[in-house]
């Protein structure tokens, strides 16, 4: 348990979540970013395409310039992997305060700081960033605690010399297999790599097939499970976390139901099963958000539910601000007596800049 109190505590180490880090460094207020990835950029890491450029974006309509120039994607456009080293480095140069491997889960009040309730064990703070971006992966919905499963795969040779299981039907867990099949290959490991999908048909681009497919031909050991369902997280008689998944389910003429299923050691397990926005967290946190009602709306949808933030960013939670891509495409504002939608793209420039306006908010409060 950690006893430290922290002027704020920041949760997501993306664009957003590393300007308000080096903002809180260069202001001395004292701060802690977390991430649940294994190191800064998890976000773009495992969403941007191999080589993607990284663009400076700006919206036209924007009057202001990038408020951290140090983190400015550079003008001639460089691939996302080079931007990442460079951020690496500029964290580690500026010595930033950072805990990788940290999951956010939960916020609760004291009577003058916040709670931060994380994989690790608590933390206090006297204000919270949330900048955990737009995509949060999906849980696995099964009876029991499922949560030691992985949702990324971090390092393939991890699941050298173990049966490993990857659900989820699309491009993402193809990919994934791929690189631990081939991890296997090098080491000589000819344990099968097991594919769930709880439909029956598997639905991969043609390039991804191809590739999965050549990685068959040189020996990969793949089973597939069409119409497997993740059902139980429980803990075996050693101890171990499993989890059990049916591979197949029917109904006898005299109605007794009969399945089979197999049973992995979680750590064997990677999830792939798609992202979803943040609603669930602003939901589970209890910050307010409004749908919006016919005709009030212009990026949204109408029936789409919207973050309620003030001018600083500060959600009707008090302390608890949240920036970057996690309010994108759009907010509701509430300023002035009024509560109007307010567009925010979701670029490197907006979660930079959120990040500027709330280390001054948070300063003038803390002062
Ligand atoms: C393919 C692609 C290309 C893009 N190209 C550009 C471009 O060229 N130029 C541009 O300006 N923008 C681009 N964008 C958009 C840009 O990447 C986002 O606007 C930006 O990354 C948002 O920053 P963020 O810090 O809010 O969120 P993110 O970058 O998503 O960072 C959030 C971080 O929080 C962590 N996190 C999430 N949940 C938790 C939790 N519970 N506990 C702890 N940590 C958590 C994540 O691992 C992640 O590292 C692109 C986006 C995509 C998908």
């Amino acid at each position: 348990m950690e006893q430290q109190m922290y002027d704020v505590l920041i949760v997501g180490g993306g664009p957003a979540g590393i300007a308000c880090a080096y903002l809180c460094h260069r202001n001395d207020l004292s701060y802690l970013l977390i991430e649940q990835g294994k190191s800064v950029f998890q976000g773009i890491a495992n969403t941007y395409p191999e080589g993607k450029n990284v663009y400076p974006s700006r919206p036209k309509e924007s009057p202001e310039p990038f408020l951290v120039e140090e983190l400015r994607p550079p003008d001639k456009p460089v691939a996302v992997e080079k931007y990442i080293q460079y951020v690496q480095h500029f964290v580690q140069h500026e010595n930033l305060n950072i805990r990788a491997e940290v999951q956010f889960e939960d916020l609760k009040d004291a009577r003058d700081h916040l709670i931060v309730q994380t994989s690790v064990g608590n933390f206090t703070a006297r204000k919270v960033v949330l900048a955990f971006g737009s995509s949060i992966p999906r849980e696995l919905s099964v009876y029991g605690d499922a949560k030691m499963v992985a949702k990324t795969l971090d390092d393939p040779k991890k699941y050298v010399g173990a049966r490993t299981l990857v659900i989820g039907g699309g491009n993402t867990a193809a990919d994934v297999i791929i690189s631990i099949l081939r991890a296997k290959r090098e080491a000589g490991d000819t344990q099968s790599v097991y594919w769930a999908h709880v439909a029956e048909k598997f639905d991969v681009n043609k390039e991804t097939a191809q590739r999965l497919g050549e990685e068959i031909l040189l020996g990969g050991n793949i089973r597939l499970l069409p119409g497997a369902i993740p059902r139980i997280g429980e803990v075996d008689q050693e101890g171990v976390d499993r989890l059990v998944i049916r591979v197949n389910e029917f109904t006898q003429p005299d109605g007794i139901e009969i399945y089979h299923a197999m049973s992995f050691p979680m750590k064997s397990v990677i999830a792939c099963i798609g992202s979803q926005g943040p609603l669930p967290i602003f939901d589970k946190i209890g910050v307010q958000t409004i749908a919006c009602a016919e005709g009030v709306c212009t990026v949204a949808k109408e029936g789409d539910r919207l973050i309620l933030l003030n001018a600083e960013f500060e959600s009707t939670r008090k302390g608890v601000y949240v920036i970057g891509g996690a309010i994108s495409p759009s907010f509701m504002k509430i300023s002035g007596g009024s509560i109007q939608e307010q567009k925010h793209p979701n670029l490197i420039y907006t979660a930079i800049n959120d990040a500027f306006h709330v280390v001054e908010a948070v300063k003038r409060k803390l002062a």
